[in-house]
């Protein structure tokens, strides 16, 4: 098929509008997977993914259209992830395009991340069709809903195509626009080549693949390729396209999507953004934007049964395999062992890789607090990078502390401004504008630290706008912080595991809160436990966990055996799940008490 009648797409969606949907119909329609095969959605393709009812992975997939004109014509659909963490992915992926459909549900109308992913798609230049779905629904508002794209987006929503992507209606007036309104790709086949990442994937047999766009030029097998961010070269094993699955073909040349795998063993060498050429005639210039991911929130993993440390290792590995954005590396914990320091691109992507560890490889891990990095000037004019509240260094050694800010966008009915105001001010939020998209809802810009909104703010504003409310951020930069490390002592000793990094106006409070949890988590012993919070080796807030009365256990000396039995029994089962520190019993839900708010 020419050029002239290839058309690269992605859509454009908030969480749940229905993305996924509208993409099986589209595949539907044009014959590209049968019914039977579609009980699966396609474009989700993982199990954790389709629960969680989000895209994680941005895919592609190629259509052929016989469109009205008589005409045969290739479509490519690029995924595009949902989450704010995976934003420059998306970023990448719609580099890849020329167009793009921006689907919002009619009940629902524009949300956050909507917004944002908008705004990306006009910085790009690419064609967007506004799609009002869900129009079944008896609660759609379509008008409403034109409205809103044409007052907040400021596009044209005249010719918006009214669709529901459940019973089918409006998905051959899709196609067609898609036709008519979204450009072929431009670009020469006789120029060097220089193709475009825009995801990856780990196979068994294949390696690391690279989805790419080819901008410009040709790729085939047998070819010596370059990598522009790394000068390293392979060799073209296979290039293809999907199918949905992947395809052979003999080429790919500009204009079109599709894969190369080259015996890659890792998919830190397919990196998302960077560009491809040809080893042996290079293209002067990389193509623009290419970013190494770099991790946000870092915490500790370590396994709860000290032997599964060498599974814990493997896991990750093969985790790293699939995910060049995940980071970790071996660290030590005086509390919990041999574990692993991991950063991740943000929380979900955190809770993600936490969920696999545990559903995918069976390991029954610990996590520490997650933590941002904060930028230390010391006295002597040096700057560290710390992510770990182990490695603070000595108030004394500590000129001033940065940590990192984010420019938040969220988006809510009226009746919660309140509230969500009051939330954002608790986490240091600065408010810099409040923008009515009509009488009913508003969108509140803050800037606020990165810190603040990785200590469940989400699951907070979920809450307190009984799910309305939708959040998008971005991070601006490093600000000036008052930071302290606040230490937690049991029993007059520094628990590593428990030590975080703060804003001095806050440590007392949460020091207070955590000591509190601790002694309500942590079971009685024989003697008096003292749980300490301290901020360099000033004590702060004080909770005793009280000894054991003596004669509860005495009791059991009696002549009944077979309570005393269960008795050992059920410390023995507890005792599985315990972290012995010094000689205090530790549960595991102690680690996890230092991460809630309130
Ligand atoms: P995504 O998160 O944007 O991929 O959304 P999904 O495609 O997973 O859809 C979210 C939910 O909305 C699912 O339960 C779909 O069945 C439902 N849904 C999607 N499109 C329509 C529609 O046009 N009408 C109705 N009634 N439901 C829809
Ligand atoms: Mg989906």
């Amino acid at each position: 098929i020419p050029r002239e009648r290839i058309r690269n797409f992605c859509i454009i969606a908030h969480i749940d509008h229905g993305k996924s949907t509208l993409a099986d119909r589209l595949l539907e329609y044009t014959g590209t997977i049968s019914e039977r095969k579609m009980q699966e959605q396609v474009m989700d393709k993982m199990e954790l993914e389709k629960e969680r009812g989000i895209t994680i992975k941005a895919k592609a997939v190629r259509m052929i259209y016989k469109a009205k004109d008589g005409e045969e014509y290739l479509l490519n659909l690029i995924d595009t992830p949902g989450h704010v963490d995976f934003n420059y992915e998306v970023s990448r992926s719609l580099a890849a395009c020329e167009g793009a459909l921006l689907v919002v549900d009619a009940t629902q109308g524009i949300e956050a991340q909507t917004l944002a992913n908008v705004y990306l798609a006009l910085e790009h230049n690419l064609e967007i069709i506004p799609v009002i779905n869900k129009i079944d629904l008896p609660s759609a508002d379509p008008d409403e809903t034109k409205r809103e794209i044409e007052d907040i987006i400021g596009l044209d929503a005249q010719d918006a195509i009214l669709a529901s992507a459940k019973t089918g209606e409006g998905i051959e007036e899709i196609l067609e626009a898609v036709v008519k309104r979204v450009p072929a790709p431009t670009g020469s086949a006789s120029l060097p080549l220089r193709a475009l990442i825009f995801d990856s994937l780990y196979d068994a047999y294949k390696g690391a693949v690279a989805f790419v766009r080819v901008i410009d030029g040709t790729i085939r097998a047998k070819q010596m390729i370059k990598m522009m961010s790394t000068g390293k070269n392979f060799e073209v094993a296979e290039v293809g396209m999907f199918n949905p699955d992947m395809q052979p073909v003999d080429l790919l040349e500009a204009g079109e999507v599709g894969y190369v795998a080259a015996g890659i063993k890792n998919v830190i060498d397919t990196r998302v953004g960077d560009t491809i050429t040809d080893a042996e005639k290079p293209a002067k210039q990389p193509l623009p934007g290419y970013k190494k991911a770099v991790p946000m929130v870092f915490c500790g993993i370590y396994p709860a049964e000290g032997e599964e440390y060498e599974d814990l290792k493997d896991a990750l590995g093969k985790l790293r395999l699939s995910d060049a954005s995940l980071f970790f590396e071996p660290e030590i914990s005086a509390a919990l062992g041999f574990g692993f320091r991991c950063g991740f691109l943000g929380l979900l992507h955190m809770d993600i890789i936490q969920e696999r560890l545990e559903r995918e490889y069976d390991l029954n891990i610990i996590t520490t607090a997650p933590s941002v990095v904060f930028k230390v000037i010391k006295t002597d004019g040096s700057i560290v990078e710390i992510d770990n509240p182990t490695n603070f260094p000595d108030p004394s050694e500590i000129d001033y502390i940065e940590e990192p800010y984010v420019r938040a966008s969220i988006m809510l009915p009226t009746e919660y401004v309140g509230a969500i105001m009051e939330l954002c001010q608790e986490r240091r939020g600065e408010m810099k504008d409040m923008e009515y998209i009509n009488e009913k809802r508003v969108i509140l810009r803050y800037d606020m630290p990165l810190s603040e909104i990785i200590y469940d703010f989400f699951d907070q504003l979920k809450s307190r706008t009984r799910g309305y409310a939708s959040l998008d951020y971005e991070i601006t930069g490093y600000r000036k912080s008052e930071m302290v490390k606040l230490d937690i002592l049991i029993n007059g000793e520094i628990v590593d595991a428990l030590s975080f990094i703060v804003h001095k106006d806050k440590a007392y409070i949460r020091g207070r809160q955590i000591a509190e949890r601790l002694k309500d988590v942590i079971p009685r012993h024989l003697f008096e436990i003292p749980i300490q919070a301290a901020i360099g080796g000033k004590i702060i807030a004080r909770e005793t966990v009280k000894a054991l009365r003596k004669n509860v256990l005495a009791k059991c000396y009696g002549g009944d055996i077979t309570r005393k039995k269960k008795l050992l029994e059920k410390q023995k089962e507890g005792k599985k799940r315990m972290r012995k520190i010094g000689n205090v019993e530790l549960p595991q839900e102690a680690f996890m008490s230092v991460l809630k708010m309130d």
